[in-house]
């Protein structure tokens, strides 16, 4: 069985669960210690059987958690040289706990396969991460300033897809944020906004994708319901063979887990 979770997802905090057979590992733990093991435990996982916790990249709504998860659970941490560089820095993560992911390589755990990919955000060296098993493939995009036409590529065939669906545009054009971050969010280095995260998703589209959770909501700029509205109205007037109501598209929520694909 293939499981596929979000724990949460936003732009305050983000973990994920992603297990085949008796391998559970997580891609970011960016959320507190003990909302990942209440997570994990309504998933009927136990933390200790962890494997591994792979992390796209050192902004905090991603690894707030690591450091006292680590404390009792001391399992392998995966991410690219520059990410561990800054989370030895920080002291979040013991050194004999690291290792070093490079660019496009892919990582066995069990029969998990875990492939990172380079992202665009404004981090040293941020990943974003395709997970193959013996029954399918899913991914976790998020933190990704813009896409490339390769990236279209890596994600066909996949079963299931969390992909970043961050901001309104005019919500965070005419919002609180300062001019700085604005920018910093809008830029080739930030976050998908809905708009783009349907585009993106028109040019990946493939049968057989079984579920879209659109995740990395802002909590200030952008709500669940916009976020869907916008990506199902960039598929239905885009010129392809599919159509939205035919599609599993939900939003994975920040404040509950959300189980994304579970067989
Ligand atoms: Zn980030
Ligand atoms: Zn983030």
């Amino acid at each position: 069985m293939l499981r596929f979770a979000s724990l949460s997802s936003g732009s305050s905090g983000n973990s994920y669960l992603i297990g085949y057979g008796n391998k559970n590992i997580l891609i970011d733990a960016g959320i507190s210690n003990k909302r990942i093991r209440d997570g994990l435990e309504s998933l009927g996982i136990d933390a200790e059987s962890l494997s591994a916790i792979f992390v796209t990249h050192e902004h905090s709504d991603h690894i707030q958690g690591l450091k006292v998860f680590l404390k009792k659970t001391p399992v392998p941490v995966y991410a690219s040289f520059g990410t561990l560089s800054e989370l030895a820095n920080r002291e979040c993560v013991p050194h004999e706990l690291m290792h070093v992911v490079k660019p496009y390589e892919s990582i066995k755990i069990g029969e998990l396969d875990v492939f990172a990919h380079p992202s665009f955000h404004d981090t040293l060296e941020p990943f974003w991460y395709k997970v193959t098993t013996p029954e399918g493939s899913v991914a976790v995009v998020t933190d990704i300033g813009h896409v490339e036409q390769e990236m279209g590529y890596v994600l066909s065939g996949l079963r299931a897809i969390l992909i970043e669906a961050n901001h309104d545009i005019n919500m965070l054009e005419t919002g609180p944020y300062t001019f700085a971050l604005k920018r910093r969010i809008l830029s080739d280095t930030g976050h998908l906004s809905n708009e783009a995260c349907g585009r993106f998703l028109c040019d990946i589209l493939h049968d057989g994708l079984e579920s879209i959770a659109l995740g990395h909501l802002s909590k200030e700029n952008n709500y669940p319901e916009l976020a869907l509205l916008t990506v199902k109205n960039e598929i239905d007037f885009a010129p392809i063979d599919f159509v939205s109501e035919r599609l599993n598209i939900f939003v994975a929520g920040r404040d509950n887990v959300t189980k994304i694909l579970w067989k």
